[in-house]
């Protein structure tokens, strides 16, 4: 099947007057995103990818939980607050669709099914449009990805080599049936899609197997130098998950709500009685990159690095993943056996004060994101 691209933005308005609110990639004001199409939008297709990830489709930056008080009667409730709308994602790049599923795992599986992700993962629709010319910061193919495949899309549109079109296949059921609704835009027909690929390669062979080992190495306090806290590489990294808890009162009804939060930030670990185990940058950084690249894949069996290189990008003093992968893997050092980790590698629970300091408040993503023996703040981000 192909879409003529003079055929894009009538399928669009089509799509918006639907049921489902449609995002697609834009600018706005001085940034771009996913934003809801209408009058007046800055769509941007051609853009490698937004600024700011699509993860507050599944998991907003502020998302309400419950409203509590007391009714009329004067009896208490608590009412849940989800959002279960159909929501089309159309422009997605095949690294965002591989953030999605990195996502999926935490809030979705090992026994453990986030009561607000869940209705906004099944009411979602995804359109991947594969990548023609990846910027000089992304480095998908190096993390398991490709600039032009999303095998977990629903619909997956790649552009011709002729600049004209692009194929469109659906990959899931429910992508097989939203194309019914396209048909009026579509026609039958193949093309030759266009096959990119990343200029920015970077070799990850033995780098998990190395970071066992690297828990108590000198590199993680020099990287950490460089580093000013600003949390921006947790903000626009589509695959960061943490989340805080908050509640509004106001007399005898209030909300809770939960927003994004950042591994980079001293308050991030403050725990009750003013107790800290990563009070310092250090051990911060530290957690952040063996998170992405070592403790997930431990849980998970992948990387939480996708290689979309927003973080490369953006990051202020220019600390970039990709070239400390590429320092780990020129680092001589001996492979990591099971037991060698089993019984060299100091784990969160041999800070100094972790057995003795209150439990940490636990989020529920955080929980299902950690190894057992640390708390849910530990492993965060
Ligand atoms: S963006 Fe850079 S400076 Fe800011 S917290 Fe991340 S690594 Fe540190
Ligand atoms: S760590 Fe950086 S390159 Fe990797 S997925 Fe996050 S933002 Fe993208």
């Amino acid at each position: 099947m192909i879409l003529a691209k003079d055929q894009l933005t009538g399928l669009l308005d089509h799509l918006s007057t639907g049921q489902a609110r449609l995002y697609v990639p834009a600018r706005v004001d001085a940034t771009s995103r996913f934003a809801l199409y209408g009058p007046g939008i800055k769509t941007a297709f051609n853009l490698v990818s937004t600024m700011m990830p699509p993860k507050d489709l599944l998991f907003p930056q502020t998302q309400k939980m419950y409203r509590y008080g007391f009714d009329a009667e004067g009896v208490p409730f608590i009412d849940p607050v989800h959002d279960d709308d159909e929501v089309i994602a159309f422009g997605l790049r095949p690294c965002d669709m591989a953030s999605i599923d990195c996502m999926d795992e935490v809030f979705l599986t090992k026994g453990y099914a986030d009561e607000f992700y869940t209705p906004r993962r099944e009411k979602l629709l995804t359109v991947v449009i594969g990548c023609t010319a990846p910027a000089e910061t992304c480095f998908c193919s190096s993390m398991g990805g490709a600039t032009d495949a999303a095998p977990t899309a629903d619909i997956q549109l790649n552009e011709t080599t002729d600049g004209a079109a692009y194929t469109v296949k659906a990959h899931t059921e429910k992508g097989e049936a939203a194309l019914s609704d396209w048909e009026t835009f579509t026609s039958d027909g193949d093309g030759d899609p266009i096959k990119a690929s990343c200029s920015l390669v970077v070799s990850m062979d033995g780098i998990k197997e190395k970071l066992d080992t690297m828990y108590d190495h000198p590199l993680w306090e020099r990287i950490a130098r460089k580093c000013v806290t600003c949390g921006t590489c947790t903000y626009v990294c589509p695959t960061c998950h943490c989340f805080d808890i908050g509640q509004n009162n106001r007399m005898k009804e209030g909300e809770r709500f939960r927003s994004w939060d950042s591994c980079m930030f001293s308050s991030y670990t403050l725990m009750a009685g003013h107790h800290n185990p990563r009070a310092d940058k250090m051990p911060r950084v530290r957690q952040r990159f063996l998170h992405k690249l070592c403790f997930f894949e431990d849980r998970y069996g992948r990387s939480l690095c996708v290689g979309c290189g927003r973080c490369v990008e953006k990051c202020p003093v220019a600390l970039d993943i990709t070239e400390l992968i590429d320092e780990i893997g020129a680092l001589d050092l001996p492979s990591a056996t099971d037991a060698s980790r089993a019984t060299d590698v100091p784990r969160a629970t041999d800070a100094p004060g972790a057995t003795d300091a209150p439990p940490a408040v636990a989020s529920a993503a955080s929980v299902a994101d950690a190894p057992p023996a640390m708390t849910a703040k530990e492993v965060g981000a």
